[in-house]
């Protein structure tokens, strides 16, 4: 019988947050597969954890996957952790469920910490719906392409962001948002430590304060979406003084059929279809 995959949550920087759970889970498995062995050993040796480890990283995610499959398969029990929080989350961790789930490996996951989740419960922005977007692409043209999806995202979304990044991505994000100077974000930095600070602000804020002060620490960002009332003003500005016939072409010229396009138009107006027929044999 195989064994299984679980997926166990570390502190993301203080050990008080590592669950009984997930050490007892850490003690009894085969094998710990750990992003850094280097970094997780520091902290196994902390809680006296001597299962043995092996690497699971960025540049080995595939071949090393398949390394483990097998080790699954034979029956082994293996745990995975990464540097910080809770696997699978902006780290290979995503690549190794995916690869056990298509080979019929059970996978498990041992709740903890996570960085998006602890920030967005400290935002203060909306968090009823949220979107995680991870770090923004260094790749130019992605990089423009996510922006560009966020500028009119009505949820709060989430970012990660290194130190010596934060700035352009501050910078990209006013430029890029809807009214983005205006939007409120929350800068989180050093969650769970001694020194964990929540700056709740606007983007526009934030770029100056960082003109006299350097970003440290690793950040997640918690930005507002777009208030959802200015994206229909902005629709109805855009029919309002339209004539019901070129409303109806506005939405042809989209791509609509004429009978979509009359919906569309009569839902607009909040009148009926036939209003809007009548309108369009009045003008013939
Ligand atoms: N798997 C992790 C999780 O569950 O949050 C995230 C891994 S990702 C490689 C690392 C990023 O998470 C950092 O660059 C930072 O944006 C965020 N992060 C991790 N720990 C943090 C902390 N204590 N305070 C603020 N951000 C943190």
């Amino acid at each position: 019988m195989s064994g299984s995959l679980q997926l166990c949550a570390t502190p993301i920087g203080n050990l008080g947050d590592m669950s009984p759970r997930i050490l007892e889970c850490l003690q009894n498995a085969d094998l710990i597969a750990a992003e850094d062995t280097r970094n997780s050993l520091k902290l196994l040796n902390h809680f006296g954890i001597h299962t043995p480890m092996t690497s699971y990283h960025e540049y080995n995610k595939v071949d090393k996957a398949y390394e483990l499959i097998s080790k699954l398969q034979e029956g082994k029990n293996i745990a995975l952790i990464t540097d910080a929080g809770t696997p699978a989350i902006s780290d290979p961790g995503e690549v190794l469920v995916r690869m056990c789930i298509e080979a019929g490996i059970t996978v498990t996951s041992l709740p903890g910490p996570c960085a998006c989740i602890t920030a967005l419960t400290l935002s203060g922005l909306d968090t009823r719906r949220f979107v995680f977007e991870g770090f923004l692409p260094r790749e130019k043209k992605e990089r423009e392409q996510v922006l560009k999806n966020l500028e009119n995202e009505t949820r709060t979304f989430i970012l990660y962001e290194a130190p010596h990044h934060l700035r352009g991505t501050l910078e990209d994000l006013a430029a890029s948002l809807h009214e983005g100077s205006l939007r409120k974000i929350a800068l989180c930095r050093e969650l769970t430590k001694k020194f964990e600070e929540v700056i709740h602000t606007t983007i526009g804020s934030a770029i100056l304060r960082y003109e006299n002060e350097d970003p440290r620490g690793e950040y997640v960002l918690v930005i507002e979406g777009r208030d959802i009332e200015s994206i229909r003003a902005e629709e109805t500005a855009r029919w309002e003084n339209m004539s019901i016939p070129e409303h109806v072409a506005m939405y042809e010229a989209q791509g609509m059929d004429r009978k979509e396009a009359m919906k569309a138009a009569a839902a607009d107006r909040g009148v009926s279809k036939r209003d809007i027929y009548a309108a369009l044999e009045r003008e013939k």
